[in-house]
């Protein structure tokens, strides 16, 4: 071990300890599961709603595995539950509290050394600095851009959105894409790329893209849930949920699950302290609210919904219950083009994309 090794080590330890915002983690891990068939995914499925399991991706049998955040005392009801079946997991990662301090440092670095050079769209960045992002960007660009400001999140920050268009929306017979992203708070690199398809559609369009910005209209809402993402950044960086707090539902845990919210299959429940607490009922939080007007006012031209998730190479749609809608076959083929163009320009160690029905792939 050289003394630059040693080091990295050490400022961990500083940065860490200093903070200690980690340290719930302390002992957590994460293990890898192998599915073989839909009988263990029901195993596993079970096992995460019966013990409010962590679940950081959702596997295929025969294909990827699931991964799974286990506290030290679920660690032994689980495992031993999945050896009971024959299920075969292996370590993923020995301590998330080190594996945290790790990300943190790692992230530390990176800034350091793209100094002034990085850009919103190489970053994770602050809601404050993406809305600057998106501000700049319509005052730059006024006669293809329009900022809105769709509303106060609970905690009163401004969630906005972009509108680019070439024809100001007023061209009824273009269709319209709607993109957006951070409706889990933890899924930091989802926003980056709603960033990076504004810089190329507005900041950087190039020839071959042209009829991507002549021919659509688009909506690019960066970050849903603006108030789980700064939670996320301050206080538990596994954070998924919203930060709605009402006592009368719970005194101890606060939010609800953003994608469970929509009123669609919406499943009521007891549970306020669920990681996937749907919330008390449908449409409760405001940010969920603030993407279903979106989506009523638009409806008629809207042909793309895409709401960017982490983590896990997949290109899913509806419905979360198995069901397919009437133009299933079309989603299937739009989403493995998709696919296919993400899986040729993907890290080699990264999965190939699956595509298909959310219920039936996961
Ligand atoms: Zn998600």
């Amino acid at each position: 071990m050289d003394i630059h090794v040693i080091f990295i080590i050490f400022s961990v330890v500083l940065n860490t300890v200093s903070s200690g915002k980690h340290d719930k983690y302390a002992g957590y891990t994460v293990h890898g599961v192998h599915l073989r068939d839909v009988q263990d995914q029901r195993v596993l499925y079970e096992l995460q709603h019966k013990l409010n399991l962590d679940m950081w991706r959702y596997g295929v049998p025969g294909d990827r595995p699931s991964l799974v955040m286990l506290s030290p005392k679920q660690a032994d009801v689980v495992l031993n539950e999945l050896d009971r079946y024959g299920i075969k997991h292996y370590l993923d990662v020995a301590d998330v509290f080190w594996n945290l301090a790790e990300f943190d440092q790692n992230l530390i670095s990176y800034r350091r050394s793209r100094s002034e050079r990085l850009v919103p769209f190489e970053d994770y960045p602050t809601h404050a600095e993406v809305n600057a992002y998106l501000e700049r960007v319509a005052a730059q660009y006024p006669e293809i851009v329009t900022l809105v400001t769709a509303g106060k999140s609970w905690e009163s920050r401004d969630i906005k959105y972009l509108k680019i268009s070439t024809t100001n929306f007023t061209d009824s017979s273009k269709p319209i894409y709607f993109m957006m992203a951070m409706l889990h708070a933890r899924e930091w690199v989802t926003t980056p790329v709603t960033l990076y398809s504004i810089h190329r559609l507005v900041e950087n369009l190039r020839n071959e893209d042209r009829d991507l910005l002549e021919g659509t209209d688009w909506i690019i809402l960066p970050m849903a849930n603006p108030d789980g993402y700064e939670y996320s950044i301050s206080d538990d960086r596994m954070w998924r949920r919203t930060r709605s707090n009402r006592p009368e539902i719970s005194t101890t845990c606060v939010g609800v699950d953003g994608n469970r919210n929509f009123d669609a299959l919406y499943q009521p429940s007891n549970n306020p302290c669920s990681l996937t607490f749907p919330g008390p009922h449908a449409f409760s939080e405001i940010e969920t609210r603030i993407v279903r007007d979106i989506l009523h006012k638009y409806v008629d031209r809207i042909q793309v919904h895409l709401d960017i998730h982490s983590h896990g190479n997949y290109v899913l749609f509806p419905w979360g219950d198995g069901t397919l809608t009437p133009n299933a076959a079309q989603l299937f083929h739009v989403g493995s083009v998709m696919g296919a163009a993400m899986d040729s320009m993907k890290l080699p160690s990264a999965g190939f994309y699956r595509v298909g029905n959310s219920a039936l792939i996961l």
